[in-house]
């Protein structure tokens, strides 16, 4: 295993049957971890980038089986959050020390482009210092470009799985793997920070299936990698399939540290929710980036992608103050940065 862990360190390609072979591992990972560790250090140090999410609308045309807001789910109580709810969270946000603001959601057709691009214009203009995130799922080239213009500069679009056939067993037919990886191409044709990523454990999911995820993000070279443990919603197709396991994330994590030396690598919501020290593990593990909640309380718990997300009763400082005390203690420091990717200039 050490001779596999160290040609991925030392940036050596390593073929399908060494990937397969430490995706399948399950044994001791400190050493993997301890190298990915080294590695997140000679890019970022020990700064972790906080970003504030904000949860704009949990209505959504889609229909993918993993997801507790899908559109075919009549159980949730649905929601969007005015223009004056966003800067809102950003006024707070901005206070408490955050400067990039995540605005993600279903796919809403309210949030037409006109309507997105005055938000993204208010919010550049309000706050020149901070960067606008999107993970507002799939648009056409014109409707990326627009936002970008508007003033975005990062897009967070998850492949899900880079396996075609597994995708469909994720989604409806209407739902293709071509169309999300085309999408990648166009965000990060336009000038977009863009992030890809995977579900950790999401059902039918092979071995074969995440070497190709690996492999896709060798090809697409995103700047944020977002994975997370599948975690089931009692409300969907998915019910009763087993969640990921949180340490098999936390190894990929450390796969993709090694893999993606400079990657933007957050420690998901969805890994804290899996293990209660979570996304502490995710950081020791050689993620640099944590994403605390900033919608209005009242929402957070509407905005149920899984059961028993964490967070969901705090105010947003109380989050914030939790989670910089945990990854203090760990010996990280939770910086106030845009933290953008250490390979590019400012954007
Ligand atoms: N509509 C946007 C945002 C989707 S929610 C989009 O299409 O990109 C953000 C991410 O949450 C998804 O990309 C998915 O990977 C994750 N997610 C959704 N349901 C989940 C579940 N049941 N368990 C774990 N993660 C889930």
């Amino acid at each position: 295993m050490k001779n596999i862990i160290d040609k991925l360190r030392d940036e050596q390609n390593i073929s399908d049957k060494e990937l397969k072979e430490l995706i399948e591992y399950t044994g001791n990972c400190d050493y993997l971890h301890s190298e990915a560790d080294k590695v997140r250090r000679q890019n970022y140090g020990i700064d972790v980038y906080i970003r504030g999410l904000i949860e704009i609308s949990n209505y959504c045309k889609n229909n993918c089986y993993y997801c507790g807001i899908r559109a075919g789910n009549t159980n949730v109580e649905r929601y969007r959050l005015s223009r004056e709810d966003i800067l809102h969270c950003c006024e707070i946000g901005y206070e408490l020390g955050f400067r990039t603001f995540v605005m993600q959601g279903g796919e809403d057709p309210f949030f037409d482009d006109d309507t997105m691009c005055k938000i993204i214009s208010a919010i550049r203009t309000k706050y020149p210092d901070c960067a606008i995130t999107l993970s507002l799922g799939e648009k056409s080239y014109e409707s990326y470009k627009a936002f970008f213009d508007a003033g975005a500069n990062r897009y967070l679009l998850r492949h899900e799985t880079a396996d075609d056939i597994h995708y469909n067993k994720l989604h409806p037919e209407t739902m293709k793997l071509s169309d999300r990886k085309k999408c990648l191409y166009d965000l990060k044709k336009i000038g977009f920070q863009t992030g890809a990523g995977f579900l950790v454990g999401s059902p039918y999911q092979t071995t074969e299936n995440i070497i190709s995820d690996f492999r896709f993000l060798q090809e697409l070279q995103p700047e944020m990698i977002g994975i997370g443990p599948f975690l089931s919603h009692k409300d969907t197709p998915f019910a009763h399939f087993e969640n990921g396991s949180a340490q098999q994330c936390i190894k990929f994590l450390s796969i993709l540290r090694l893999m993606f030396p400079k990657a933007l690598l957050p420690s998901t919501t969805a890994l804290g929710t899996a293990l209660p020290d979570g996304r502490e593990q995710g950081i020791k593990a050689g993620a640099n980036v944590v994403m605390p909640n900033l919608s209005p309380t009242q929402y957070r718990k509407l905005y149920g992608l899984y059961d028993n997300k964490i967070c969901t009763g705090n105010e947003a400082a109380e989050c914030l103050l939790s989670l910089r005390e945990s990854i203090g203690s760990i010996g990280y420091r939770v910086v106030i940065d845009r933290g953008d990717f250490a390979g590019m200039k400012q954007s």
